[in-house]
């Protein structure tokens, strides 16, 4: 089955209601999202299974979009070579080095060439890539003021926060109940910090995926007879340097990195 050629094809499939149950205003926000690679098709609740099977070929990966993926990332990259390096340097808070533009990404340099290519020390997650792309291109560089807003106070938060909780809350959650030294962990092996706890929680660290965009993770402990928690932060300037689709890909592909962590450390995650 040939892969499709805009959004309208995707919407095509969908019932139309535009009941809300994936955390889309509209159908067509959904297929949207679902055509850039945000969201799988499988997300729409209302959709009959046998649907999302007959297109199996089509958004071929886990989350049925890799392929959406990989052709907005194409078209990202072929941007950058129109990019002001200085500029963007400044607007990023990265540096400049041999013609490439160097961006700390969870404490670790992330470089990226005028061709758009990336190279980096570590291994680059499919999560954290169109968000760089897109902070590089489309960020306004307002420099983090140190007030921090749930995701859903963000700008196109509230539809989607359901999902943001189910995806990177709880997952998050899941993991630090099971392995306990996890925020000790992640935040040397990712140049996080601990700060003093906020929001009366009982541990608060503060990660950086983009110089510009710190995400800050809280976590209250079980007490008699409550359950734990954990609410992730970001900075109120956030969807200016960010669009809120990329948002939500930091959020959960942190939350994935911190599962294996947890994994490689032996800890089965109790979902
Ligand atoms: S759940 Fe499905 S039918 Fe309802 S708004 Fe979302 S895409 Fe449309």
């Amino acid at each position: 089955m040939p892969k499709p050629q805009n959004a309208m094809t995707i919407f095509q499939l969908l019932e139309k209601s535009n009941c809300r149950q994936c955390g889309e205003k509209t159908c067509m926000a959904f297929a949207g999202a679902v055509f850039m690679g945000h969201r799988p098709l499988s997300e729409c609740p209302r959709l009959d299974r046998y649907i999302i099977e007959a297109h199996s070929d089509t958004f071929q990966n886990l989350d049925g979009v890799e392929q959406n993926r990989d052709d907005c990332l194409e078209h990202l990259k072929s941007l950058i070579k129109d990019i002001d390096l200085q500029a963007a340097t400044v607007r990023t808070g990265g540096r400049c080095e041999n013609d490439r533009l160097i961006i700390k990404v969870m404490g670790k340099d992330f470089a990226i060439t005028r061709n758009g290519s990336i190279s980096t020390d570590i291994h680059i997650n499919p999560w954290v890539t169109a968000p760089f792309f897109n902070y590089v291109l489309y960020g306004k560089g307002i420099d983090p003021t140190g007030h921090w807003r749930s995701f859903r106070e963000l700008t196109g938060g509230r539809e989607r926060y359901p999902l943001f909780q189910k995806r990177c809350e709880e997952q998050m959650k899941q993991v630090a109940d099971s392995y306990t030294e996890l925020f000790d962990d992640v935040v040397q092996m990712f140049s996080g910090k601990q700060v003093d706890p906020q929001f009366q929680s009982d541990i608060s660290v503060v990660f950086y995926p983009l110089p510009k965009l710190p995400i800050m993770a809280c976590y209250w402990l079980p007490e008699e007879g409550m359950q734990s928690s954990l609410n992730v932060f970001f900075d109120q300037t956030a969807d200016k340097n960010l669009d809120i689709g990329s948002i939500f890909s930091l959020g959960a592909g942190l939350a994935q990195m911190f599962t294996r962590v947890a994994l490689r450390h032996g800890f089965r995650v109790v979902s």
